[in-house]
C-alpha cells in the first residue's frame, strides 16, 4: 500500500481543524465578494432616461418603450437579465455620474419563465406642447439645462423645463410673447415645431401699436 506523504497528512489535519472554505448555501444565504460583478440595476432616482446605456450595450440587453396615453407620458427603461453579459459598459457610459445603472451583487438570476427575465423603471416624458411628440425625459431636460447654466436661457424649451421643474412659470416671458404674437415661441417644443413656429410667425406689429408697459424699450437698457 502506498503511504501518504507528510505534506498530505498535514493538509488532512488542517482540513479537519479549519472551518470550511466554501459557503453553506443553500442552508445559509451566500454573500458575494464586494467586487462581484452581478446584475446591473437601475436607480430610478438617478437615471435620466437619456438612452446612452441602451446605445452602448453590446448585448442589446437594454431597451426602452415610450408610452403616450391620455394623461400618461412615460418612458420605460428595460433591462433584460437573460441577455446581459455583465460587462459594465452601461455603468461606464451613464451620464448621471455612473449612478443611473450600476452592477450589483445580485447573482440569483434563475427563472422558469424567460419572458419574465427583465426589470424596468419608469421616467416621466416631456411632450411637445404643439404636436404632442416626445422630446426627452423631464429629468434629462433639467439635467441639460443645469449643465448649460446661463446658456440654457437661449433655448425656451430648456428654460421653461428648468422653471417648470422648480414649480415656476415665467409669466413675463409668456406675456411678452403674446404681445408680439409669438406665444408659441415660449413653449416647450420639439425641434420640428420650434422650426415651424420660427419660420411661420407673422412679423411683429409696429412698436407704437404694441409697446407693452414696462418693456425693455420703454424702461431703457442703456
Ligand atoms: S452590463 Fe453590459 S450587457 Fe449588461 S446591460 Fe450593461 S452594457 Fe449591456
Ligand atoms: S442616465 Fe444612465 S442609466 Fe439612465 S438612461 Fe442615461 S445612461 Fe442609462
Amino acid at each position: 500500500m502506498k503511504m501518504p506523504k507528510v505534506r498530505e497528512l498535514v493538509e488532512a489535519v488542517k482540513a479537519l481543524t479549519h472551518p470550511a472554505y466554501t459557503s453553506r448555501f443553500p442552508y445559509q444565504p451566500h454573500v458575494p465578494h464586494p467586487n462581484f460583478r452581478g446584475q446591473p440595476k437601475y436607480n430610478p432616482d438617478r437615471c435620466l432616461g437619456c438612452l446612452a446605456c441602451e446605445e452602448i450595450c453590446p448585448a442589446e440587453a437594454i431597451a426602452h418603450q415610450d408610452i403616450m396615453e391620455k394623461d400618461t407620458a412615460k418612458r420605460l427603461m428595460i433591462h433584460y437579465t437573460d441577455t446581459c453579459i455583465f460587462c459594465g459598459c452601461c455603468e461606464d457610459a451613464c451620464i448621471a455620474d455612473h449612478l443611473g445603472i450600476k452592477l450589483s451583487n445580485d447573482w440569483e438570476l434563475a427563472f422558469f419563465d424567460r419572458s419574465a427575465a427583465f426589470e424596468s423603471i419608469e421616467k416621466e416624458l416631456q411632450l411637445c406642447e404643439m404636436c404632442g411628440e416626445a422630446i426627452a425625459c423631464k429629468d434629462h431636460l433639467t439635467w441639460i439645462a443645469e449643465k448649460l447654466g446661463e446658456l440654457s436661457y437661449s433655448s425656451p424649451t430648456l428654460y421653461q423645463s428648468r422653471l417648470k421643474g422648480l414649480g415656476v412659470v415665467d409669466e413675463n416671458l409668456l406675456a411678452v410673447s403674446r404681445q408680439y404674437g409669438r406665444a408659441d415661441r415660449g413653449k416647450i417644443l420639439c425641434s420640428r415645431c420650434r422650426r415651424a413656429t420660427t419660420l411661420t410667425t407673422a412679423p411683429p406689429p409696429s412698436p407704437s401699436a404694441t409697446q407693452p408697459p414696462g418693456s425693455f424699450a420703454e424702461g431703457g437698457r442703456g
